[in-house]
């Protein structure tokens, strides 16, 4: 049965300044991950504040959106069977230091808070966040 989905990646400012882009982008496509949309842009904190409103209690709130906005990201729409789980799978855990050989905050992630991508978490959440870089 197919279960083809599309899920939101965004790969952090901290990747992207260390010119990483591709090398991460050939990892989702090994992975049957197909690119169907990508974009390099930069956003306001204003803007990083609304895409992680849901962690507007936390402490790294501010700095999390701080550190969104502070340089260019790649904003990706990908697509392909069970797109949401297979992309955290490959991202691996939200610390560095805890995610598995082979992931990318593994390979790429220098801390907790620059961890090199973001991935949907949900199929809901995809849709929201897809919406919220790709309108159309
Ligand atoms: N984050 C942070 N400090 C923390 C937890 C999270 O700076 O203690 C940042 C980190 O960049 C993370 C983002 O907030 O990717 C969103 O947190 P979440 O728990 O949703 O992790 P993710 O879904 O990205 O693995
Ligand atoms: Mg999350």
């Amino acid at each position: 049965m197919s279960n083809v989905e599309r899920t939101l990646s965004i790969i952090k400012p901290d990747a992207v300044e260390r010119n990483l882009t591709q090398e991460i982008q050939n990892i989702f496509s090994k992975n049957n991950l197909k690119i169907v949309e990508s974009k390099k842009i930069h956003i306001t904190k204003e803007e990083a504040a609304e895409f992680y409103k849901v962690h507007q209690s936390k402490q790294f709130y501010s700095d999390l959106c701080s550190y969104l906005s502070s340089g260019p990201i790649v904003v990706m729409i990908l697509e392909g069977e069970n797109s949401v789980a297979l992309n955290r799978k490959i991202m691996g855990a939200t610390d560095p230091k805890n995610a598995e050989d082979n992931t990318i905050r593994k390979l790429y992630g220098l801390s907790i808070d620059k961890n090199s991508v973001h991935g949907s978490d949900s199929i809901e959440n995809a849709k929201t966040e897809i919406n919220f870089f790709f309108k159309d």
